[in-house]
């Protein structure tokens, strides 16, 4: 795979298809996802049905989705707390539920068992009713375009686009990431995908395109500079830097946890800056869609680059 054709796979990103899925997981039909939130006459919850259509939306694209169970709480909420993280521990006697990992994968033809997996977090906030647009229906309709847009493309290494679960406790990317450990998976590159072109009202307002990704480790500072080296050579425009996490976080740090250190995040802001955050609020009609196509074409391009190596 040269640089030219980098360049073909990223413009086959579709901006209105990306739209049209966010606007379904974040507004009409699924208000929400997570599973403590059922539409009145519906027999799934939200989360559910939000795995249904992301599921099918991939085995369309030629996939086999695999499902991978969990079981986890909703969180409580305290008012006490600033909106952004009015979360709290479940109490014992509230209920479990089995929620769920989805895979599809694409085995390499070169280096199959080195695995680069992409992943973001596709629930919603449990404790809050928040249409959890940006955090991270954004980065759930990202993930699943880039498995699209790759479906076909024979990759030298084998991918894996995972959807798991950060808003319900405990967060599902620990199930997964304790899994590949135990299996002894060769995961060479973790993409965390979340929250892509969140950002304050005053970038917003500037009409600021940003990106940033963060890294944890040493180990992991290569794969930053691939994502930057991708925003440069495919012209992708985005206002990018790079940053260090001091502790791991989010669902790259589940894996960094599990001895995965080439994991990274990219990310809207940091420290994450949207004024909607948790909110309910947090809606797709205030998403800036352009923004968060161009960080789709920046990872999807930083994936490639990986795989070309
Ligand atoms: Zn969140």
């Amino acid at each position: 795979m040269s640089y030219e054709n980098i360049a073909k796979m990223i413009d086959k990103v579709d901006m209105e298809r990306m739209k049209s899925r966010l606007f379904y997981m974040s507004k009409d039909p699924l208000p929400y996802r997570k599973v403590n939130y059922t539409i009145p006459g519906n027999t799934k919850n939200s989360l559910e049905e939000a795995d249904d259509f992301i599921a099918q939306n991939l085995e369309t694209a030629g996939y086999t989705v695999e499902r991978e169970e969990c079981k986890a709480q909703a969180f409580r909420r305290d008012t006490s707390k600033p909106l952004k993280s009015q979360f709290s521990p479940p109490k014992p006697e509230d209920p479990w539920y089995s929620i769920y990992n989805l895979y599809a994968k694409k085995t390499g033809n070169k280096y199959p068992d080195e695995i680069i997996v992409f992943i973001s977090h596709k629930d919603s906030q449990s404790w809050i009713d928040s249409p959890g647009a940006y955090d991270n229906a954004v980065g759930t309709v990202a993930n699943m375009e880039i498995a699209e847009v790759l479906a076909g493309y024979p990759s030298q290494r084998s991918m894996w686009f995972i959807f798991c679960n950060e808003e319900h406790t405990p967060w599902t990317s620990v199930t997964a990431a304790k899994k590949s450990k135990e299996r002894g998976d060769n995961i060479i590159a973790v993409i965390n995908i979340d929250s892509l072109g969140g950002k304050s009202q005053e970038d917003t307002d500037a009409g600021k395109k940003t990106n940033v990704t963060l890294f944890t480790e040493p180990e992991g500072e290569w794969l930053v500079d691939i994502v930057t080296e991708a925003n440069d050579k495919f012209a992708i425009g985005l206002d990018h830097r790079k940053a260090k996490r001091e502790t791991p976080g989010d669902d790259d740090g589940s894996y960094i946890k599990e001895g995965y250190l080439s994991a990274i995040v990219n990310v809207g802001s940091s420290p994450y800056a949207d004024p909607n955050y948790h909110a309910p609020s947090d809606k797709p009609h205030v998403v800036d869609i352009e923004n968060v196509y161009m960080s789709t074409r920046l990872t999807l391009a930083a994936g490639l680059m990986v795989d070309m190596r």
